[in-house]
């Protein structure tokens, strides 16, 4: 009895000194006379980024239902009756769409070539259905606004969809391993505004090589809800996770990046790192321990390295998952797909999982925090983050890095870039194979920077990276502007012949 007596008197203690420093804070009341036709005015912020709200819902092997919420804000200076949006996945819908080169179905498909796709089932705009159709091999969604919008207006489109993902080892794909052991990759699995530049949209289609990624910064909100046997990495910042009974809920959130990406296995292990408060997730199958740590080393390594020559990497938190990704290393925002065969012997042992790692680890700033068409001119930043790898190296280990570098990707190639037809400024689709598109984008890159380097010198190069992300960042950068960027530094030592042996074709 005593304690309670002693609570109450605490109690009621707290709340007369709650309502005493009330009256020392509040305002003092002021009577003041209302004009009649006085209106209270509530402030609201609208969004100035889309946002993408998405509740995911994974069946344990290769179906996926959700539901998507874009609040979408019309950023052009035209009046908008029509979105359209990428439909990646249904690159996978038939054996037409699938854009493969012949020589590489076998490493895209081991187990023989396997379909899947994204079928939507409703859309509304503001609560009110809408018919859409399908454009571009199925592959562009076409959705005719109800009604039209005006600048800086703002809509909720509500999409829902079911996927199917291929047994692919892709971007967007699953492979299954041992008794009862999956993988699945989601990258570029929702519908995906397309850009919209010079009074146009970008409809490119994914290429046999490259990457189609070319879209806005936005926000998002992306669950998953997954057998509970499942873990979910994902870009962003994971908010929470709720259990309930057989399954469990990944919530992650983000602002400000370009796309959305996730792996789901029911056979991960993870080691974190922290660096400049920057947290680094490796996620690793049990069995690939080894190279999931060397991933979780050489991305602290790379994060030091560029956050001091580039400007510091503004997200809380980057995430590298091992994954069935037959090209190798795939950049998304915040987040990283590796493909598994690195993280095995002989690979883990040669450097080819550690220039993957500091390769995708740059694209966190030149894909992600400044955005270009990687289908027209994948070499504005394909080449700016293939030198950021020899800068890697040659950061880390001096000399003998820079040498190792040039010595396996470089010199081997100095002749075939000379003697090929292709331009480093060609477009994706003008490339016939995987070895002429790295050689000619991503080398040409390399020599291009250590070009300019040997004119400014490393201090002004590193000043050049600095302001050319202060200018461009979170943006999207087209050639002409990137150009126009470079000769407004008045840099004394780059004359005309500078940029007509690397900008003329
Ligand atoms: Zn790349």
């Amino acid at each position: 009895m005593k304690r309670v007596i002693a609570f109450t008197v605490i109690i009621m203690i707290m709340f007369s000194m709650f309502l005493l420093l009330k009256n020392t804070f509040s305002p003092p009341m002021v009577e003041t006379e209302a004009e009649p036709d006085d209106e209270v005015y509530i402030t609201f912020e609208p969004p100035e980024r889309h946002i993408y709200d998405i509740k995911a819902h994974y069946d344990g092997k290769n179906k996926i239902r959700a539901e998507m919420d874009l609040t979408y804000v019309n950023n052009t200076e035209n009046i908008i009756d029509n979105l359209y949006f990428h439909l990646y996945p249904n690159m996978f819908s038939s054996s037409e769409h699938i854009p493969f080169f012949k020589e590489d179905l076998y490493r895209a498909f081991p187990q023989g070539i396997n379909y899947g796709g994204i079928k939507i089932d409703e859309i509304k705009q503001d609560g009110k259905n809408l018919t859409w159709s399908l454009a571009e091999d199925d592959q562009i969604l076409e959705l005719p606004l109800d009604s039209p919008m005006g600048t800086k207006d703002i809509s909720n489109i509500y999409i829902s969809f079911e996927l199917t993902v291929p047994k692919a080892r892709f971007r967007f794909g699953y492979q299954t391993f041992g008794k009862d052991k999956i993988t699945m990759s989601l990258g570029n699995w929702y519908p995906i505004l397309t850009v919209y530049k010079d009074g146009k949209w970008c409809f490119d289609k994914h290429y046999a090589i490259g990457d189609c990624t070319y879209s806005d910064i936005s926000d998002y909100t992306v669950s998953f809800t997954v057998p509970k046997d499942f873990t979910v990495a994902a870009s962003g910042v994971l908010e929470k996770t709720l259990l309930q009974s057989n399954q469990v809920t990944f919530i992650y959130s983000i602002d400000q990046i370009r796309e959305f990406a996730a792996t789901i296995s029911n056979n991960y292990q993870t080691a974190t790192e922290v660096i400049d408060g920057i947290k680094i997730t490796s996620y690793f199958h049990p069995e690939d321990k080894r190279g999931g740590f060397m991933v979780l080393n050489v991305a602290k390594y790379a994060l030091d390295i560029f956050n001091k020559a580039f400007g510091k990497y503004p997200y809380p938190e980057l995430r590298i998952a091992e994954a069935n990704y037959y090209p190798g290393g795939m950049e998304f925002s915040t987040f990283i797909m590796m493909d598994t065969t690195k993280y095995k012997e002989p690979h883990i042992s040669s450097t080819s999982l550690e220039r993957s790692t500091a390769h995708e680890v740059a694209h966190q700033w030149w894909y992600n925090l400044i955005g270009s068409d990687q289908i027209n001119e994948p070499w504005i930043d394909e080449g700016i983050t293939e030198f950021s790898t020899a800068y890697y190296f040659e950061k880390r280990y001096g000399q003998p890095g820079r040498e190792s570098y040039f010595g396996r990707q470089v010199d081997t190639t100095v002749d075939f870039i000379e003697n090929n037809p292709r331009h480093m400024l060609d477009p994706l689709p003008l490339f016939k194979n995987h070895r002429e598109y790295f050689a000619v984008v991503y080398v040409s890159g390399v020599l291009f920077y250590d070009d300019l380097r040997s004119q400014i010198g490393e201090e002004n190069l590193v000043d050049f990276f600095q302001s050319y992300l202060e200018t461009f960042k979170y943006k999207n950068v087209n050639l002409k502007e990137f150009e126009e960027f470079l000769r407004s530094k008045k840099y004394e030592a780059l004359d005309e012949s500078f940029y007509d042996r690397w900008f003329n074709s």
